[in-house]
């Protein structure tokens, strides 16, 4: 077993390097071992895994990580914090190989020096959905992970139809993976301590329902649905298909009754509609 960062330890390497946690990049630090161990056990961390961390900070769960993956591939905006990272890791006894910092905004990342099998990341708050839906679209080789996620957004990524909280992203997140809440996290556990709840998904990746262009169309129609979540789903999305006739023939052809709303259907209602809206222009 490792040494993990203690909430001390944390705030003496803050000081040392001159950070001072900013809202705008979500640096709300864990400066609790016992959750850092929990989050890799709960992703069920393999020692054959490489493990994708985004935004590793001052490196309270890539320590954790480090503790059971081969490796660890983490993507950090702050230069300071990535550049601190290696010097924490050595301090803390792991050889810095099996450690490799992309020092980067994560959401300009396009490829990764390697692939990643698993995601473990206490996600930057306001980044966090478009975060993990290009990471799922970008690297087919994670095939599962837990990302910590401000408690609002767990609920919508782990949504089904009928609840408040079910939206674009709900849907979108289900092309790639099977996602579920997998607990709550104390904010006592952060520093700063932030004003947000904080929760755990975790998602397993399974078979995608089909090509890249059939999910540019299915994610414009998810889009366009909830964009106007109160109404109809043949008004909502008749812009996206060129008009109501057009969104009322692929409806039907979808078999999906016209007078529903688009919160109430789910991904393979939508990949319905986009193979219909596909065979329609091919036809
Ligand atoms: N993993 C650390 C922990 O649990 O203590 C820090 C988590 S903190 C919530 C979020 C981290 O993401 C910060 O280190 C922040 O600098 C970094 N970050 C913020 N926006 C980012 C972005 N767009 N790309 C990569 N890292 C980012």
């Amino acid at each position: 077993m490792l040494n993990l960062l203690g909430a001390a330890e944390i705030r003496e390497i803050a000081e040392r390097i001159g950070v001072n946690p900013t809202k705008k990049l979500g640096q709300n630090f864990v400066v609790d071992a016992n959750t850092c161990r929990r989050i890799v056990k709960t992703a069920d961390v393999q020692p054959t895994d490489v493990a994708l961390e985004i935004g590793p900070g001052l490196g309270s769960l890539t320590l954790a990580l480090l503790e059971i993956a081969q490796e660890v591939v983490a993507v950090e905006i702050d230069t300071r914090l990535a550049d601190e990272l290696p010097v924490t890791v050595a301090r803390h006894d792991v050889p810095i190989d099996r450690l490799t910092i992309v020092n980067k905004d994560a959401l300009e990342v396009t490829e990764l020096p390697i692939q990643p099998t698993v995601l473990v990341a206490n996600l930057p708050y306001n980044v966090s959905v478009p975060v993990l839906l290009r990471f799922l679209e970008l690297f087919p080789s994670l095939n599962s992970g837990v990302v910590m996620v401000q408690s609002e957004v767990a609920d919508r990524l782990a949504a089904t139809p009928g609840s408040k909280s079910y939206g674009s992203p709900s849907v979108k997140a289900t092309w790639w993976a099977d996602v579920t809440a997998a607990g709550n996290v104390a904010r006592s556990i952060f520093w700063p301590v932030p004003n947000v709840d904080s929760s755990l998904v975790k998602f397993v990746r399974h078979e995608s329902p089909g090509d890249e262009a059939l999910r540019v169309m299915t994610f414009r129609l998810i889009d366009a649905a909830f964009a106007q979540r109160r109404k109809m789903l043949r008004g909502a999305i008749a812009d996206a298909v060129g008009g109501s006739a057009v969104a009322i023939e692929i409806i039907e052809a979808a078999g999906i009754d016209p007078n529903c709303r688009g919160e109430t259907l789910v991904l393979k209602d939508y990949v319905a509609l986009a193979n219909a809206f596909a065979k329609r222009n091919n036809a």
